[in-house]
This record gives C-alpha cells, structure tokens and sequence, in this order.
C-alpha cells in the first residue's frame, strides 16, 4: 500500500484578538493512499483551498456558532475547496472526478461522501472560481453571496445609487460589476490605492476611495453620493456603516453580509446612526448565503454567459503552495489579499 508524506496546516490554539500566522503549524504526516473497505468516504486529492473571513469564528473557543463546528487545536482546518477523487465507493463520485466541498487543509484527504457539495461540470472556466465566484452552498461562497444579497435583498432599479465596502474583496468586486450591469451608479471602498485603481480600471466601478486616508467618511459618502445612497452592500461594520446611515436615502435598502471590521475586537464598536432608519424607512436586513442554496441554477445561468463573454472578470491572489496557507488566511484581517484569496495545494 502507497504510503505519502501529508502536509497538513493545524490549529496550534485556540484564537483570541488578531489571528497570527503562528497560531497555526505546517505539520508533515503520512497517509496511506487506499479507502478501508466499505467505507463511506472518498479519497481526496487537494487542489484549490478557499480563504473566508468566516474561518476566523471558528478559531475562537465559542459555543454559539448556529450550527458551525469550531477547529480542534491539534487538528487541521477545514474549508471549502476544489479537490480531485483519487477513490470512492459512492456511485456519485468516481476516480478523475473534480469535486467541491468540504475538505481539510491538507494534500490528501478522507472526506465523507455528505460533505462533498457536487461534482464539477463546467471545467472550460478555471478551476479556482469554485472557490470564489462559482460556489453556492454555505458561508464564505462569494459568488452567491454577492447574487443573492445584491439582487434578492437588494432590490435593484436602473438609476439607484450603490455604495459597497471591502469593494475589490471576494465578494465586494462581484457587488459592483453586478450593480453596473443592473445600470446603477456604484461607488466602492477599499484600503490601499492599488485597490481602488482596480476598482475603477478594471471592475468598472464609477468611483472608489481608500477609506483608510478619509478622516470623515461622512463627508466623503456626501461628496459622492450628493443625493444619498440606495443601496449599501455592507461588508464591514463598524464606522462605515455609522456614516452610511447617515447618507442612505428613503426607502434605501442595506443587505448586511459581513462586519470584518469587527470580527477580531475583544469589544465591538458601537453604531450611533441607527435612528435614520426610521426615519428614512430603510430596509437593513441581515442574511446567510446558505439560506439561497435554491437560486444556485439561476445565478449559473447568469453568470456563466457573462464569465465566458468577459463581461464579469473575477480577480484571484494565488497563495502558492500549502505552506503559504496560514499567511493567506491571516492577511484577509489585513487587507493583504489583492480579490479572492485562494491557495494552490496542487495543480491537478
Ligand atoms: P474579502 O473582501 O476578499 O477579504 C476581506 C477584506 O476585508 C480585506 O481584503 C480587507 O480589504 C477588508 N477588511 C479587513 N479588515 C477590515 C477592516 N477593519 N475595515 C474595513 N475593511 C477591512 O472577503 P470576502 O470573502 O469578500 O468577505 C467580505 C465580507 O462578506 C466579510 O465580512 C465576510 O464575513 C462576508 N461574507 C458573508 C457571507 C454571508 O453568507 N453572509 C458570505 C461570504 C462572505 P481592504 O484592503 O479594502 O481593507
């Protein structure tokens, strides 16, 4: 029986505050490449690992996590990721299958069959975008998050102004291509100039600023939106949601996906504006991705066309290399990510 070397990137301990590249090891081990008989699994060989901010929450020694299992210290990650069979006994996978699921982060691994979400069929788009914006089915898809919170939560009409934070991130840069092809006006912020270049250059945002050199984001949504904010896409909490209550326009609407400004705070920030809903009448309405599992063949009906026509790119920063893993997680906290962070475990 083959028996190989298994890199694996564990959970040194529990995560408190900023999560560090030293709070978890490369550890080598080995694995026997052969599925015990009757076994439920199936042997996986590791390509694409995805990098979430969600994956944060599960470092932290919480309770409360609705359904999510926290990481065991001493044990590798888990995420979303693309990998190829290398064996099954289930009659929906076979070996040379590329698959989408849950998967550890490691080279090889034995995954059972429940966790595997699908076999991948469109193969003339890169494999990567499984990861990012073609995956639906829990939290971290981007692809889906930004389809379903901006079009279903959303509401979009011709004409309405769209403000989205963490623009140029997974599901931010989706966000605004999706608001221009709805014929909105759309506006994004990021935290580095090259960040906001992207935006308008390539992502054909009609706007962006680095919020990071905005001492009065108040201010700076005003001088962009003189007529107030339809839409936000909130992404990051904290004192860019407090200014953007200020400048949403009646009947606005804020799809809240994620707060990251908040995610790593012993004491989460406080939000002053809130009375401006009443006021305004705004929608601001919370959502998981995993509860528009069913609107995942419209959105590849969709999106398909556009990928494969140019007319929605999708921007990737490749970590290559398993090794490389911990720093590419850690960077999202920090805005080191360049797009959807990805890490290559193997090409094929
Ligand atoms: P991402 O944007 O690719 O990466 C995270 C980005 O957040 C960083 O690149 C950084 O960009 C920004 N950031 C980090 N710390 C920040 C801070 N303190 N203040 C402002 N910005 C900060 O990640 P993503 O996958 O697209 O996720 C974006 C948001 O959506 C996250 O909040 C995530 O939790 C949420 N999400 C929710 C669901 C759901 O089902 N509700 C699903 C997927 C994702 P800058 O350089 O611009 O700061």
């Amino acid at each position: 029986m083959t028996q190989v070397k298994n890199n694996q990137v564990v959970l040194r301990n529990y995560v408190t505050g900023f999560p560090k590249e030293s709070d978890m090891n490369i550890v080598e081990s080995v694995i026997t490449l052969k599925l015990p008989q009757g076994s439920n699994d199936v042997l996986l060989k590791n390509l694409y690992l995805s990098c979430d901010p969600y994956m944060r929450a599960l470092m932290s020694n919480m309770e409360d996590l609705e359904g999510f299992q926290t990481y065991t210290p001493g044990s590798p990650l888990t995420g979303y990721g693309v990998s190829k069979v290398l064996e099954s006994e289930h009659q929906d996978y076979k070996k040379g299958d590329l698959v989408w699921g849950i998967t550890k982060w490691e080279e090889f691994s034995f995954i059972p069959s429940s966790l595997i979400h699908f076999k991948i069929e469109h193969t003339d788009v890169p494999l990567s975008y499984y990861t990012g914006i073609l995956v639906s089915l829990n939290t971290g898809m981007p692809g889906m998050t930004a389809y379903a919170g901006f079009f279903e939560l959303g509401s979009p009409k011709k004409g309405e102004n769209v403000f989205v934070s963490a623009a140029s991130g997974a599901v931010g840069q989706l966000v605004g291509q999706f608001a221009k092809l709805a014929g909105c006006y759309v506006v994004g912020s990021a935290g580095s100039k090259e960040k906001v270049d992207l935006l308008k250059n390539k992502l054909g945002f009609d706007e962006a600023f680095n919020y990071k050199e905005e001492s009065d984001l108040n201010t700076t949504l005003k001088s962009y939106f003189p007529e107030g904010i339809d839409i936000y896409f909130e992404n990051v909490g904290g004192k860019t949601l407090d200014a953007v209550l200020t400048n949403m326009r009646v009947h606005g609407r804020i799809p809240v996906c994620g707060m990251i400004s908040q995610y790593n705070l012993t004491q989460p920030e406080g939000v002053t504006n809130l009375a401006n809903l009443i006021l305004k009448q705004v929608c601001m309405e919370g959502f998981m991705v995993t509860a528009f599992y069913h609107l995942y063949p419209k959105f590849l009906e969709f999106i398909l066309p556009h990928i494969r026509e140019g007319k929605v790119v999708y921007v990737e920063d490749i970590a290559e290399g398993l090794e490389n893993g911990p720093a590419a997680l850690v960077g999202l906290y920090s805005g080191r990510n360049f797009g959807k962070q990805v890490v290559v475990v193997a090409h094929d």
